[in-house]
């Protein structure tokens, strides 16, 4: 061989200064000393709480998905329990959701002392599998409970299969919240997610697509009588006003300062949900023969909350120690699905067991993703799965 092609892989793997799994110094980068100055103006505008920047940045937010209406809250988890609140869930009542998911999803449901039913996944999306609805329904009649709500998520970015949910809910009287702290601005054919279900969640955590610099959440959802109530229940149940209290609600609101932050990165989102895409096709190009890369379904855009791959279950221990080695952070994204988890266990799953979610559970590794990914650390990524795939 001659001694430039024994060389030239060795150099190919001499690693970037620091990878980060999510680079958002990157994007505070990008977008320079306008965030400063948004963050500042608060800072010397004082109103700390429920300013002006949170009703702009609401109705910024629900413009961009093509909802009516967005309510701030303090976090993702929070935007789902408000809207099961609107629904007045309480025991007795069941909500159907996947099991691979984080678990804020199911958590809300427990919180209000009502069931969530485990329903399993599509092994090309990781999305609820449509297919499984039915079984829920039969569970849910032999143990006597209601299903009142669903909880679709977007997992990694990708919207759930809405059609067949949609239709599903319809059919059986059932209310659909899409949980997008994931997937907030994917696109599922022709529609923007966010603006699908009768509620739509969101999460503005610093690692999610759409992140500010602390906690946030939003729900989205085009019923005015649900805005109105939404509205009384982030902020302890009001009337008319503070101190005119109709109903039991909670304190939940996204601060000032984060719907600042907010403003700025919304600004900015399209372009990196379009860098995004980008960073996913060299994945898919350079790995897709190595590893199962993950599919899109057809006529929709992912977020790419996560570039998640699968390895064989036998190998992924060794793949992460390799990865780690050659500088390279992952994350597993779920190790174990909800429905084997300690404070889950105890409840129902729909049909025979979840077998896709907890096949895959042992399978998944997720690869850094961020819009600001650029080719030659990526290269080295992707150079670096591959060696650890061989090891
Ligand atoms: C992050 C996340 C949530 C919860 O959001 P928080 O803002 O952390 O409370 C809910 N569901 C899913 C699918 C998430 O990824």
């Amino acid at each position: 061989m001659p001694p430039s092609a024994t060389t030239a892989p060795a150099a190919a793997m001499t690693p970037p200064a620091r990878i980060d799994f999510i680079d958002l110094k990157a994007q505070r980068r990008h977008i320079g000393t306008a965030m400063d100055e948004a963050i500042l103006k608060v800072v010397h505008g004082g109103a700390y709480v429920l300013g002006p920047e949170v009703r702009e940045f609401e109705n910024r937010l629900a413009e961009f998905c093509g909802a009516k209406h967005a309510i701030g809250c303090a976090n993702g988890t929070d935007a789902i329990a408000l809207c099961l609140m609107v629904l007045k869930l309480r025991p007795g009542d069941a909500v159907i959701c996947p099991s691979f998911t984080f678990a804020a999803t199911a958590e809300v449901v427990a919180w209000l002392g009502a069931t969530p039913i485990f329903v399993d996944i599509d092994e090309a999306t990781y999305n609820m599998d449509p297919k499984g609805l039915d079984a829920a329904l039969v569970t849910a009649d032999q143990l006597g409970l209601k299903v009142k709500a669903l909880i679709a998520v977007d997992l990694f970015g990708q919207p759930a299969d809405y059609d067949p949910i949609s239709a599903f809910c319809k059919t059986h009287g059932i209310v659909l919240i899409a949980d997008s702290a994931q997937g907030f601005g994917a696109r599922y054919k022709g529609r923007v997610a966010g603006s699908i279900g009768d509620f739509a969640t969101t999460s503005f955590f610093p690692a999610k697509p759409l992140g500010c610099y602390g906690d946030g959440g939003a729900v989205l959802t085009d019923n005015e009588e649900h805005v109105e109530v939404l509205r009384s229940l982030h902020v302890h149940g009001r009337g008319t006003d503070k101190y005119d209290n109709i109903r039991i609600g909670v304190n939940s609101r996204l601060d000032t300062i984060q719907a600042a932050v907010l403003l700025q990165k919304l600004a900015i989102f399209d372009w990196e949900i379009g860098q995004r895409q980008m960073v996913a096709a060299r994945y898919a190009e350079g790995l897709g023969d190595v590893a199962i890369v993950p599919g899109v379904m057809k006529d929709c855009v992912s977020t790419w909350a996560q570039y998640t791959i699968r390895v064989p279950a036998s190998q992924r221990a060794r793949f992460i120690e390799r990865m780690t080695e050659h500088g390279v952070p992952t994350a597993v994204y779920y190790p174990k699905p909800l429905h084997q988890q300690t404070a889950y266990k105890r409840f129902p799953v729909a049909g025979n067991g979840l077998p896709v979610s907890d096949k895959v559970a042992h399978e998944v590794v997720a690869l850094p993703m961020h819009a600001f990914l650029d080719p030659a650390t990526q290269d080295y990524i992707i150079a670096a799965a591959r060696e650890a795939l061989r090891a």
